[in-house]
């Protein structure tokens, strides 16, 4: 029986099977893709988020300008911004895993008993550890949770191409440009407010979307896509080639996991998006290790080569209190 079982290879997946793996836990990782296959999302980030863990070469781009739009006055972050080269991500966390056992299928049932539990898997196949770690994103399989509001998303519909006239400045990044001159009453009246996400890749190619913060439901790609071209057309740009179109959706205000459940989240499928920006994969870098202590403390794993004492609390209730209590440790939450 293995220590850890990571359900879903993305970000956190990866992040907390090598945060597991570096204490010394055996790990096994389940995930319903190829282990290997280059993951949907692009990933903006702050740079200091990235100098303050040593990371700052897994990115692939670098605005210094960074600014923001707010009631018509621009606003200098005074703070460089960038996108992770995902391939480089990716290789880098799957390094931090290397010699843990992925298995591929998807995990589609689990029952927890007094010392581990157990996921079945869609190919029949049951996995056993002493603690689940889901991370299987926004919509988790495991992870239980409350919902008892609306679910506010965020949405976005963008662009990488070229354009007949530049979107943003020469190496420019816009966060939030708020302005709306250029939505009439009625359009106003539609939808809830839209900003422009934008930036400078060098060429002639940019990258322009039509953002919706937090909207429940969730905004049509109908009405950003029609607000992006208003916004562009409104500054007498084109749009003359599309290389790369995204649409972006995502849970913005989902409630912590309930503390009464013998699975630990990380990632999406524990709430861990910004509630502001939407961002998770900074605060998932930073994270990930003390989950893993947390872990490895509150199990009383102790990690290779040392003695392995069981669950504090031995029975299922104790594990469900432990797990809750590691959500509280790890997390340190949102911040
Ligand atoms: C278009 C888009 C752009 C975004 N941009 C940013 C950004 O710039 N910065 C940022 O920080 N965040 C961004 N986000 C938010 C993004 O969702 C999260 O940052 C990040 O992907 C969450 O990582 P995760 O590993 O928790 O979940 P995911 O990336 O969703 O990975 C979950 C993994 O689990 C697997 N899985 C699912 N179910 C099972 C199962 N039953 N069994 C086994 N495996 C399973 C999935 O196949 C997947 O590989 C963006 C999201 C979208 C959609």
């Amino acid at each position: 029986m293995f220590d850890a079982l990571v359900v879903g290879a993305g970000p956190a997946g990866t992040m907390i099977a090598g945060a597991l793996r570096d204490r010394g836990l055996s790990v096994q990782g389940l995930t319903a893709v190829p282990l290997r296959e280059t993951w949907p999302n692009t990933y903006g980030i702050w740079r200091d988020e990235l100098e303050a863990l040593g990371l700052s070469d897994l990115l692939g781009h670098c605005w210094e300008n960074a600014v923001s739009y707010f009631n018509g006055a621009e606003i200098d972050h005074h703070r460089a911004y960038g996108l992770l080269d995902k391939v480089k991500l990716q290789n880098y966390l799957l390094e931090k895993c290397q010699g843990l056992d992925w298995v591929q299928g998807k995990g589609v049932a689990i029952a927890h008993h007094a010392d581990h539990s157990t996921v079945t898997t869609d190919q029949g196949e049951t996995l056993q550890a002493r603690i689940v770690v889901d991370a299987s994103g926004h919509n988790p399989v495991f992870v239980e949770r409350q919902i008892d509001q609306p679910v506010a998303y965020q949405a976005a519909y963008g662009i990488v191409g070229r354009f007949s006239k530049p979107p943003v400045e020469p190496e420019q990044f816009v966060l939030m440009d708020f302005r709306s001159e250029h939505l009439s009453a009625a359009d106003k009246a539609e939808a809830g407010p839209t900003f422009l996400y934008a930036m400078d890749f060098g060429d002639g190619v940019f990258f322009v979307e039509e953002t919706s913060l937090a909207e429940a439901p969730g905004m049509g790609f109908d009405i950003l896509e029609r607000r992006l071209i208003q916004r562009l057309r409104s500054r007498g740009i084109e749009v003359l080639e599309v290389h790369e179109v995204e649409r972006c959706l995502f849970p913005m205000n989902l409630p912590m996991p309930s503390f009464e459940q013998s699975v630990v989240g990380f990632g999406g499928a524990a709430s861990m998006v910004h509630p502001a920006s939407g961002y998770s994969v900074g605060g998932q870098l930073r994270r990930a290790g003390d989950l893993a202590g947390a872990i490895l403390r509150r199990c009383g794993l102790r990690g290779r080569g040392r003695d392995r004492s069981p669950w504090p609390g031995g029975m299922g209730y104790g594990r469900r209190i432990v797990c809750g209590s590691i959500i509280c440790i790890g997390w340190g939450w949102r911040s």
